[in-house]
């Protein structure tokens, strides 16, 4: 991966001088650059952007104009894509549990596309959405994955015949089945062996008169560089295509990116809002917090990157948000020069599972987001 939107010292001053802080940047020529990245390693791979990892405006309507398909999981997400004139066509209902306001929705809309794992969801969707097509996700196994999607989400191998029969008696088109081999997937083993068990799943299913026409292969792609730690996403990504064309050559592929696509198209911008010792270790505290842009150190089990534009000693500390919960904490023994009040940190790679998780919690507004793009032009500096 080439090049990587990072904002540059001068250009976070002056941002937070024009907008105040805690800000966000979205970067859409970033979006596109994942989004084609991802597409051109994986040929004829439909991609069907996993609007939770981040569902702003900008980066949906930059994806439906690459041609981008969509994973939605909700009423809310169908309603707001619908909402931007993106057709119930482009969509999957990927959630294996699916509510009665979403099968509503879906079926108000016109989205006929869902994936399932166990038996009560079969006539919930026959019933609102008779004859639909459905993909059965089965669970996978991976060690290599930072957050492991497959405890909640899955039916076992041995239970696919018995469902994709009961689905075909109630009605359902049954055009495949997917995976998800768990998020920030850091080797493409997991995708392999995935895909030698599916085929195998595949060649059982046709001996039992099904004609499966389509896999669906979700997300999981990782994002490249985190803390020095250098995943060779090419390489990666060439194994997996190579297993695509050996293991279904014939086969209609689907993913599910996320954090790959929305991972690396966002900049926080915070600020030291308060510094203490307390008990000899330095603390700082910061104007966005666990309830805001890091939500994702909860939710995902994300270590963020700080970049303080300073280069003295380093010293281990504790960086707190503003909130009165004592939950409230970011990280400890994070190592980094000397911090005084009012310092600015930027936080590249901020755009996965962050904004879209954070909260108003305690009164704290939800951090603002611009376009990078649509502001760049109007700051008085050279980036
Ligand atoms: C969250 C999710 C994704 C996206 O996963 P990433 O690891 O962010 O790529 C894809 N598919 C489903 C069903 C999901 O729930």
């Amino acid at each position: 991966m080439n090049s990587y939107f990072k904002l540059s010292k001068a250009a976070v001053e002056s941002l937070a001088q024009q907008y105040d802080t805690p800000l966000l940047l979205v970067s859409t020529e970033q979006v596109e650059r994942n989004y084609s990245f991802l597409a051109s390693y994986l040929p004829g791979v439909k991609m069907h952007y996993a609007v939770k990892a981040n569902p702003h405006e900008a980066i949906i309507r930059k994806l439906a104009e690459l041609g981008s398909y969509f994973d939605v999981a909700s009423d809310g997400e169908m309603q707001f894509l619908t909402d931007m004139g993106i057709p119930a066509e482009r969509m999957v209902y990927a959630n294996p549990v699916k509510t009665a306001s979403g099968l509503k929705i879906a079926k108000h809309i016109g989205v006929y596309k869902f994936t399932f794992d166990s038996e009560s969801e079969i006539s919930k969707m026959a019933k609102a959405i008779p004859g639909g097509t459905v993909l059965l996700r089965v669970r996978v196994d991976n060690p290599n994955a930072l957050v492991d999607l497959n405890k909640k989400f899955g039916a076992h191998p041995d239970e696919v015949l018995p469902l994709l029969t009961l689905a075909r008696q109630q009605g359902l088109d049954v055009a495949g089945l997917c995976f998800h081999v768990g998020s920030q997937s850091s080797s493409a083993d997991a995708y392999v062996e995935s895909l030698e068990i599916f085929r195998r799943l595949y060649d059982q299913a046709k001996e039992a008169g099904f004609d499966l026409r389509i896999l669906d292969i979700g997300g999981g792609f990782p994002i490249p560089v985190i803390d020095g730690n250098t995943i060779d996403i090419v390489a990666m990504l060439q194994t997996i295509n190579k297993a695509i064309t050996h293991y279904f050559p014939d086969t209609e592929i689907w993913a599910e990116p996320g954090r790959f696509i929305c991972g690396t198209v966002a900049n926080l911008i915070t600020r030291v809002i308060g510094t203490q010792k307390r008990n000899g270790k330095q603390w700082y505290f910061l104007d966005d917090g666990l309830y805001g842009t890091f939500s994702g150190v909860i939710f995902d089990h994300w270590d963020f990157e700080l970049e303080t534009f300073k280069s003295g000693e380093k010293v281990p500390a504790t960086f707190a948000g503003p909130s009165c919960d004592s939950l409230d904490i970011l990280f400890q023994d994070k190592w980094i020069p000397s911090l005084e009040m009012d310092d600015l940190i930027l936080v590249p790679t901020c755009g996965a599972y962050t904004s879209a998780s954070a909260t108003e919690f305690n009164g704290f507004s939800k951090t603002r987001i611009l376009v990078w793009e649509e502001v760049k032009d109007s700051l008085k500096i050279n980036t």
